[in-house]
């Protein structure tokens, strides 16, 4: 933990695992209720003078700690395979769009303009100020364990706010190293705390309660979140909440369908699947179903699962057994109401993968509105798919959601490109593209996906309350 620029040591603690090997590899202090007080008392003091710091000074700090990031970038991503799973070469993908976050805020800092309106009164001038919120608490996932903490801590810290982060618990020793960047950058004391835990409801909850708490931000579940939403919405709070999703992925007649299978494998088994923007259910033509499932199966078939760490692996493991459980009982349910396993379809155990929590990449076709999948996020290597006949028709079942946080198209025709963009409910939608997202781009979910946007200039907006001045003069 770090607390008002402190390491606290002698605390109980918990085992932190590598999700391939089942091995320990390291341990971090488990906080107690005097520990959170200590850490909102902290920061609550630190806002008073950091809220007073130019824009430019806090700009530096970021720049500074991107800078660090950098220098460390092969460190921080072998950390993260280790202790999340994803092969190497994702890893260092991750810390370098993380730093990005720094970057990005780091400029935008400079940018929180405000305005001055003219008013209907002769005598009278509107001035409106942009000031920061308060004191923040950040609750982040394992799945991306370095960048969204930087996708929230960033734009907070760059407003003025103060944070207190509590990571997941299956990965706070990227937390914990995240944290050694932001101290040695030179950030105050109480300005950026740590607190790691292993039942995360009592944080969660004073998160939500705490009069000296602005603001919560929150990426994980939608169960959990909405949990939370309710309690800081009773107390007042503002959020952003970054919840789950269940991402349609379209394949239009026009498109080249082995050009869309080879994308969309790569978004699928990316991360293992576990990422709120996967295709949760792919929609092909049933005119060129048979060569898009055709290519997509050999490429989900050929994938090689291990150890991140070692040269060749194209997919990791899953974060834990409930995963594991979580990925076979959707397919099993499937297959029990009519899917085919087109490849993979149970759990990978040989070649000392018994150790880890492995499933082989799948593709299951013949998917229907009865299948659990078909609703549920998975968050595991299974690619569902489905036919359609009409447009019309497939816009209507990609809607046919409770989430909205990402969407996939392909197709070459302009006009097909721009209808669906404009029909999908969804926060972002990737055209002939599988990776829409950027520091500089918003990322967000509309519906069960969640509330507000990270990233772009629209990620400071979240950390910042409006003032007005009236002034007759
Ligand atoms: P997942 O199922 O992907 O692990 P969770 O929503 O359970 O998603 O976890 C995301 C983050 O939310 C983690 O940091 C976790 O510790 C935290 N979390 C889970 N339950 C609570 C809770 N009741 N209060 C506060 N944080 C929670």
């Amino acid at each position: 933990m770090y607390i008002n620029g402190e390491w606290l040591t002698g605390r109980p603690e918990f085992p932190v695992n590598n999700p391939a090997t089942g091995e320990i590899i390291g341990r971090v202090t488990d906080c107690s209720d005097q520990d959170i007080e200590a850490a909102i008392a902290a920061a609550d003091r630190a806002f008073k003078e950091w809220k007073k710091t130019t824009a430019y000074q806090r700009s530096q700090l970021l720049y500074r700690a991107w800078e660090l990031m950098m220098r460390q970038k092969r460190t921080l991503a072998e950390l993260m395979t280790r202790e999340q799973g994803k092969p190497l070469k994702a890893s260092l993908n991750e810390v370098q769009y993380g730093a990005d976050f720094l970057l990005w805020f780091a400029e935008e800092a400079k940018r929180m303009y405000g305005q001055i309106i003219p008013s209907a009164r002769e005598n009278q001038r509107f001035l409106v100020q942009k000031s920061p919120i308060g004191v923040v608490g950040a609750i982040t996932p394992w799945n991306y364990p370095i960048s969204m903490i930087t996708r929230k801590l960033a734009p907070a810290l760059a407003a003025g706010c103060t944070v207190i982060l509590k990571p997941a618990e299956s990965t706070p020793l990227c937390a914990k190293a995240m944290m050694e960047i932001f101290a040695e950058a030179g950030f105050p004391p109480g300005v950026v705390n740590l607190i790691t835990v292993q039942n995360p409801a009592p944080v969660g909850t004073a998160f939500c309660t705490d009069p000296r708490i602005r603001k919560l931000t929150f990426t994980g579940s939608t169960a959990v979140g909405k949990e939370l939403n309710g309690l800081a919405a009773a107390n007042m709070k503002r959020v952003s909440m970054e919840l789950g999703g269940h991402a349609p992925a379209i394949v239009f007649p026009d498109a080249d369908p082995v050009h869309a299978a080879k994308g969309l494998s790569l978004v699928k088994f990316l991360n293992t699947g576990q990422a709120c923007i996967s295709p949760n259910r792919i929609f092909v033509h049933e005119d060129h179903a048979e060569p898009f499932i055709k290519e997509l199966s050999i490429r989900a078939s050929r994938m090689v699962a291990g150890n991140g760490m070692s040269e060749g692996t194209g997919i990791g493991p899953l974060i834990n057994e409930l995963a594991i459980q979580k990925v076979d009982s959707q397919v099993k349910d499937a297959v029990a109401l009519g899917a085919k396993v087109e490849t993979g379809g149970h759990r990978l155990t040989d070649n000392g993968l018994n150790e880890g929590h492995f499933y082989a990449p799948t593709v299951l076709v013949g998917v229907t509105p009865a299948m659990k999948i078909y609703r549920e996020e998975t968050f595991g290597p299974v690619a569902p798919v489905i036919t359609y006949r009409s447009e019309d028709d497939v816009i209507a079942m990609a809607n046919d959601t409770e989430y909205g946080l990402a969407a996939y198209v392909y197709s070459n025709n302009m006009a097909t490109t721009m209808r669906a963009f404009e029909a999908l409910d969804f926060g972002i939608v990737g055209i002939n593209d599988i990776n829409p997202t950027s520091a500089a781009a918003p990322f967000g979910g509309m519906k069960n996906s969640g509330i507000g946007r990270e990233g772009a200039q629209e990620g400071i907006e979240e950390y910042l309350n409006t003032k007005l001045g009236g002034f007759t003069i």
